[in-house]
């Protein structure tokens, strides 16, 4: 689904590398996590995986479903079937919700070559979706994100991945900010759209979103680069001892 082949990333503004060789590879159906100190690059990952500006690629690859990803644009990528949930989602003040999930939604079918989903089919859909993830009406109707409460925010993220049925999603730090609650409803958001043909990549500081979202596969990734890989046992490990010994090994 999604292979990292040596991943170098640099900001264009100033000489400082940040990701220093990444290697991944996500098959389909499965879901990856990433923990990490902060600093360590993961954000930074996630970015230049959707195609924000400010970072140059010096070296390596990143192919989804066979395609290079890193030549197209950010929309070209969504098309293709990557999704990226922001730690921080985007208030969009003058936008209301359901026009943008709406707009959002037939932009990716034309790119597709689909037909737009006529008002009535995508009223249907949406509330359902929205019922699912406990989003009430009224913040439909609202302006994109504002005034939503942090958990609010990160619910809506999820609807606005479960509308646009992605093939690869990506989650940086969903979990941030949320209480005990808030996260469940994320993580079952999540696991209602776990599929043979999708993949995540679940980027989390704490092991408590793991509880929720079983891992297939856990990395550690530290200073740019993906230090260990394990099993979901790893990020006990992490939880219980810390980075310290992980980092120490490596060293
Ligand atoms: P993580 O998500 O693992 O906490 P980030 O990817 O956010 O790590 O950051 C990795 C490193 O790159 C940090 O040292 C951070 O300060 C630096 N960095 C990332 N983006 C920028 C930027 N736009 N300007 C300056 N430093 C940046
Ligand atoms: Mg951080
Ligand atoms: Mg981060």
């Amino acid at each position: 689904m999604l292979q990292i082949k040596n991943l170098h990333v640099k900001l264009e503004e100033e000489d400082k590398q940040i990701l220093k060789g990444v290697d991944l590879s996500v098959e389909p159906g499965k879901v990856h996590a990433i923990m990490g100190p902060n600093g360590s690059g993961k954000s930074t990952l996630s970015y230049v995986l959707s195609g924000r500006d400010g970072y140059e690629v010096t070296e390596g690859s990143a192919t989804l479903l066979g395609e290079d990803i890193l030549d197209m644009e950010p929309e070209e990528r969504a098309a293709a079937g990557l999704f990226l949930a922001f730690q921080y989602p985007v208030e969009i003040p003058g936008v209301g919700n359901m026009t943008f999930l709406r707009t959002a939604v037939n932009a990716q079918r034309k790119a597709r070559g689909e037909d737009e989903l006529s008002a009535a089919d995508f009223l249907k859909e949406v509330r359902a979706k929205a019922k699912a993830l406990k989003i009430d009406a009224d913040m439909l109707k609202r302006p994109v994100n504002v005034g939503f409460s942090g958990g609010e925010k990160k619910r809506n993220e999820i609807l606005q991945m479960a509308m646009l049925e992605p093939k690869m999603c990506i989650l940086d730090e969903t979990d941030s900010g949320l209480d005990v609650d808030a996260m469940k409803l994320v993580a079952e958001g999540v696991n209602a759209l776990r599929s043979e043909g999708r993949s995540f990549l679940v980027i989390t500081h704490y092991q408590r979103l793991l509880d929720h979202i079983k891992p297939d596969v856990v990395h550690i990734m530290a200073d740019g680069r993906i230090i260990k890989t394990g099993g979901p046992e790893l990020a006990l490990e992490v939880e219980n001892n810390g980075y310290a010994d992980l980092l120490a090994e490596v060293a």
